[in-house]
């Protein structure tokens, strides 16, 4: 049996992402956890995590020139499209941050004097958490996430799914719209944006739906702090039709959900008998629903 992959995204930051993945992480049982966030992963913060597997992620190679080979030609510094070659006192050097790892200039030297080296931009980990199995990661500092960060750690989370017949992999997916976002959903069974209806919250949200729509994903929408500007409401149904995604449910804006936090724990554990807990589950269980329809349809 394939595993369903849920993945809760959310346009722009500071929507309540994290505290929606995180209550949906002590709601769902039987399932394996992927922190796609990887510039801000903090559900690890709200999980009470063991790490059990820590291994560097290679990103991909970076360009060193090696000064005892180099003759200072220049060769490599006029081809570099990225003007990540830079002269300094020593001579000629690679600017890391600045390198795409093209290999135009190690092909290109004439002395071999560019050498080819793997980079790394950070950790991945594989911890125990009281609700599942999470993967996440921690970038090393001025690392960029990558797409590929987010689609190995969301592999590594469909295996042990599969390995284990576990049923569902939730994902908190980062925000945003561009390359990492993009991994996160592609061939997830489901998408749940978290938006707040705020001219910001309803520019990415048409944005995130475009998006959600490119890859047919069955797309739903929860908007969070509600009460902020209720004029956009309405403007955000219409937006969620015109895409076919639906409004699953609304939460006004809650000061539970930093207390919560605040505690290390989910507003579903935190204040089980809150209202705001009590929508959560609600949505929990359609999307549930939802899924299993969505499979048996598939199976037929
Ligand atoms: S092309 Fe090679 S030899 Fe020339 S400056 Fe660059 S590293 Fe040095
Ligand atoms: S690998 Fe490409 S981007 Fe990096 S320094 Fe060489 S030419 Fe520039």
């Amino acid at each position: 049996m394939q595993p369903q992959e849920l993945v809760i995204i959310s346009g722009k930051g500071g929507t309540g992402k994290t505290s929606i993945a995180a209550a949906f992480a002590d709601y769902f049982p039987n399932k394996v956890l992927a922190d796609g966030d990887v510039d801000a992963a903090d559900l690890f913060l709200v999980l009470q995590v063991t790490e059990t597997q820590i291994a560097e992620f290679q990103s991909g190679h970076i360009a060193e020139i090696d000064p005892d080979k180099c003759r200072q030609c220049g060769k490599c510094a006029a081809l570099c499209r990225f003007d990540a070659i830079v002269t300094s006192e020593s001579g000629y050097q690679v600017d890391a941050r600045a390198c795409e790892g093209c290999k135009v200039c190690v092909n290109a030297c004439p002395h071999h004097a560019i050498e080819w080296k793997e980079a790394f931009c950070g950790l991945w980990k594989e911890s125990r958490t009281a609700q599942g199995t999470l993967f996440h990661a921690s970038l090393y500092p001025g690392a960029e996430n990558s797409g590929k960060l987010v689609s190995f750690l969301r592999d590594k989370a469909r295996k042990k799914a599969m390995d284990e017949g576990i049923p569902l992999i939730l994902v908190d997916g980062p925000p945003g719209i561009g390359c990492p976002v993009i991994a996160s959903i592609t061939g997830a069974a489901r998408i749940l944006v978290v938006t707040e209806p705020t001219p910001s919250g309803y520019h990415d949200l048409e944005r995130v739906l475009a998006l959600a729509k490119h890859f047919q994903i069955p797309t739903h929408i929860l908007i969070n702090k509600a009460d902020l500007e209720t004029s956009y409401l309405k403007k955000m149904e219409d937006c969620a039709a015109k895409s076919g995604a639906t409004v699953i449910g609304q939460i006004p804006y809650s000061p539970l959900f930093s207390e919560a936090q605040q505690k290390g724990q989910s507003i579903l554990k935190a204040f089980p008998t809150s209202p705001e807990a009590e929508t959560l589950r609600t949505i929990a269980t359609i999307l549930k629903q939802k899924m299993d329809e969505s499979e048996a349809e598939g199976q037929k």
